[in-house]
C-alpha cells in the first residue's frame, strides 16, 4: 500500500518508523511517503494559512498550497483521508475498507482546518472521507492521522504474524473483548479466573463470549445487538 501523508509538521510521522508499521515501512508492505505542506508555497515565508471570511478566531489554511499538493499526490485512484472533529466517528469497519485500497492520501489540518474547497474539489476527483477520531478536538491532524494508519496498517494482509489475533480483537466482532491476563496465576492477591487455568476450552470460550457481553453492556450499550439487548439476564449473569 502507498500512503501520502502532508503536513506542516512532517516529523509528528517520524512515530511510523517505530515498531511494527516500521517494519512493514522496511519490508516493502507499506511505502509510506510524508510531506511538507510548505514545499507547495511560493511566497518568501512559505505561508499556509490567512483569516477566515466571514470573521471569527483562528486562522484558515489556505487552498493553493493544498491544491497544489494533492494534485501532485492524489492519483484518481486515491482515497483522500482528512481527519478533522467535524467527520464521521473513524472506525474498525473504516479501517478494515481502507486496508483494501493501493493508495491512501492523508491531509493534515491545522489552526481551523481546511479552506473547504480543498476538499470540494478533491471530492470531483477522488473519494473523501472526513473522518473524527472522537468527540474532542486535537491541535492537528498529525495524531489522528497516526491513529488512522496504524489502525489501517495493522491490518494490511502479511503485517501481523499471526492473522487469528487480529479476529479476537474489540470491534471486530462487534464487541469490546474480554478481559486477558498471564503469568503469574496469583499477583498482589489477585487471582487469575480460575476457568482460564483449567483448559477447558469450550468453557473458556463459553466464559470469555460472557465477559464481552457484560463490559460491551456496561461501557458500550450502543454496540450491542438487539439480540443482546433482548437478553439482559445473559448480560447480569457476566458481572
Ligand atoms: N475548527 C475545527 C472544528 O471545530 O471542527 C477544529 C480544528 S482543529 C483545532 C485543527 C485540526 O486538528 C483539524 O483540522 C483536524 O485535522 C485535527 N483534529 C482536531 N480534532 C480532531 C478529531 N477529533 N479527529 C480528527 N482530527 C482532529
Amino acid at each position: 500500500m502507498r500512503v501520502d501523508v502532508v503536513s506542516i509538521f512532517p516529523a509528528y510521522l517520524d512515530a511510523l518508523d517505530l515498531s511494527l508499521p516500521g517494519k512493514a515501512r522496511r519490508s516493502g508492505l507499506l511505502d509510506l511517503r510524508v510531506h511538507d505542506l510548505r514545499d507547495w508555497t511560493h511566497d518568501r515565508h512559505r505561508t499556509v494559512d490567512d483569516a477566515p471570511y466571514g470573521g471569527g478566531a483562528g486562522m484558515v489554511m489556505r487552498p493553493e498550497p493544498w491544491g497544489e499538493a494533492l494534485d501532485a499526490l492524489a492519483t484518481d485512484d486515491a482515497v483522500l483521508v482528512v481527519p478533522t472533529p467535524a467527520g464521521v466517528p473513524f472506525t474498525q469497519i473504516h479501517a478494515r475498507a481502507l486496508a483494501a485500497e493501493e493508495h491512501l492520501v492523508v491531509a493534515c489540518g491545522r489552526y481551523e482546518g481546511i479552506d473547504q474547497r480543498v476538499l470540494d474539489h478533491a471530492a470531483t476527483r477522488v473519494r473523501v472521507l472526513e473522518v473524527s477520531l472522537g468527540d474532542y478536538v486535537l491541535n492537528g491532524g498529525e495524531v489522528a492521522a497516526l491513529a488512522v494508519l496504524e489502525a489501517v496498517v495493522r491490518l494490511l494482509p502479511g503485517f501481523m504474524g499471526n492473522p487469528d489475533s487480529l479476529l479476537e480483537e474489540s470491534h471486530e466482532s462487534g464487541l469490546l473483548e474480554y478481559p486477558v491476563y498471564t503469568r503469574p496465576p496469583s499477583w498482589r492477591g489477585l487471582e487469575v479466573p480460575e476457568v482460564l487455568l483449567g483448559g477447558d476450552h469450550g468453557a473458556i470460550e463459553r466464559w470469555r463470549h460472557t465477559q464481552s457481553l457484560a463490559r460491551t453492556a456496561a461501557r458500550r450499550p450502543d454496540l450491542l445487538p438487539p439480540s443482546a439487548l433482548l437478553a439482559p439476564a445473559t448480560v447480569t449473569d457476566a458481572q
